[in-house]
């Protein structure tokens, strides 16, 4: 069974594939989910393949950015900016329900 914040995760992930244009072709819906244990990049585009990650998180406000965010692959991120390769990234919040912070 999924944990908590692998349902959060599919969730963001699976709204930017279904509602975001790839940034870098333009085309709609080409977006796809990429296999979990992909280091640093969740979704390409099959057209062009644009390579992003999505990073899910509960905010309180969605308006204000959260200063951090937990679960990335730092450590490859890292090395790969390090290289000058630079994924993007989509920053999907989503509202934290008072009453499933106690959980
Ligand atoms: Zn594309």
């Amino acid at each position: 069974m999924a944990s908590e914040k692998q349902v959060l995760g599919s969730w963001g992930e699976n709204l930017v594939k279904d509602h975001c244009p790839c940034p870098k072709c333009k085309k709609t819906k080409t977006f796809k989910l990429l296999p979990q244990n992909f280091k640093c990049a969740d979704l390409i585009c099959d057209f062009c393949g644009f390579l992003a990650q999505v990073k899910s998180t509960r905010v309180k406000n969605v308006n204000i950015l959260p200063k951090t965010i937990l679960g990335a692959a730092w450590l490859p991120q890292k090395e790969r900016m390090n290289a000058f390769i630079y994924f993007p990234v989509y920053l999907v919040p989503q509202i934290q329900i008072p009453s499933a912070t106690h959980l």
